[in-house]
């Protein structure tokens, strides 16, 4: 019989209406009423409320402080359920993909865009998908909602209310749950290789400019000589970054190559990823020594980034 432990840090899902709108509150026993799948692990499962909070106020203290909880209990249990609020779900699971270096045990995060107690809320099939994936042979650390097994550094959230909330971007889906039974791909249940190391040192001192048309270059400059550590610019589509005399973003490179503050170049789209090197106000980036941030999604670009920096890993590996 499987053992696994429920860590609850707030979100929708556990929270109630308050004169000041939702805000997370409900007790442990309410979670475990909402479990559907009770079979083939210890009922009720153990639980540690790490906090509760809406995860519009998660820090990453919290995030370092949930991958300290997993590694300090990863030999008494088989698996992990994390409930969490889905606003910042997916940095959250990205900051974990990171810090749980090879973790061999299943980590899965889920929450619910309806709390618990709602009528026809999604929260227990959320909650108990949660479950059947906790107990399954799969590795590493995974958002499950709505269905969808998704892995840490691809989810996203795309929309504010629809229970299909959350997508696997540029990458396919681990896997699905229908009526209670996870179907897995194999790639994701082969043992992982090399120990699990707990890489819990992030740079938290990196910045995020989305670039517009309207830009005020001297905004950034300011950003850059406030002390930053790295910085992401979202241009556009394939990675376009402006280089006129207008607006022109080819000397704020130099100056951070300069400084040893690595530039990474992401993307406003969604889907596909960047490729610096198809048109020249992509070149022209690459150039003056910015990154690509390749297909990875903003919240795992901007993590990875911090996890390098924080962990003195080569930025040419990024
Ligand atoms: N604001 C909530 C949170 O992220 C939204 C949710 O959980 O669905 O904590």
């Amino acid at each position: 019989m499987k053992n696994i432990l429920l860590i609850t840090t707030g979100g929708t899902i556990a929270s109630t209406e308050t004169d000041e709108g939702l805000a997370p509150s409900l007790s442990t026993e309410i979670f475990f009423k909402n479990i559907n799948t009770k079979n083939n692990f210890k009922f009720p499962p153990d639980c540690i409320s790490l906090f509760n909070i809406d995860s519009t106020n998660i820090t990453v203290e919290n995030w370092q402080k949930t991958a300290q909880t997993v590694a300090e209990n990863i030999d008494k249990y088989d698996g992990f359920v994390i409930t969490h609020g889905t606003d910042t779900m997916a940095y959250t699971a990205a900051a974990l993909s990171l810090i749980l270096e090879n973790i061999n045990k299943p980590v899965i995060i889920t929450g619910s865009q309806l709390p618990l107690e709602v009528e026809n809320t999604d929260a227990t099939k959320n909650l108990s998908d949660a479950f059947t994936v906790a107990i399954s042979d799969i590795k590493g650390v995974y958002i499950v909602f709505n269905g969808k097994i998704i892995c840490g550094d691809c989810g996203k959230k795309l929309y504010t209310e629809k229970f299909d909330a959350f997508h696997s971007i540029n990458k396919d889906y681990a896997g699905k749950i229908v009526n209670n039974e996870a179907f897995i791909k194999d790639e994701y249940k082969k043992a992982v290789k090399g120990n699990f190391k707990l890489k819990i040192n992030m740079e938290k001192n990196i910045y995020i400019h989305k670039i517009t048309p309207f830009d005020n270059i001297s905004i950034i400059e300011n950003i850059i000589n406030y002390g930053i550590k790295g910085l992401i610019l979202e241009g556009y589509g394939m990675g376009g970054i402006p280089n006129t005399e207008n607006l022109n973003f080819i000397p704020i490179i130099e100056k951070c190559v300069k400084k040893n503050i690595p530039v990474i170049i992401s993307t406003q789209c969604i889907f596909d990823g960047v490729d610096i090197s198809t048109y020249e106000v992509g070149v022209k980036a690459e150039k003056a020594g910015a990154l690509s941030s390749k297909n990875y999604t903003i919240e795992y670009a901007a993590l990875r980034l911090m996890h390098f920096l924080g962990n003195n890993i080569d930025l040419k590996q990024y």
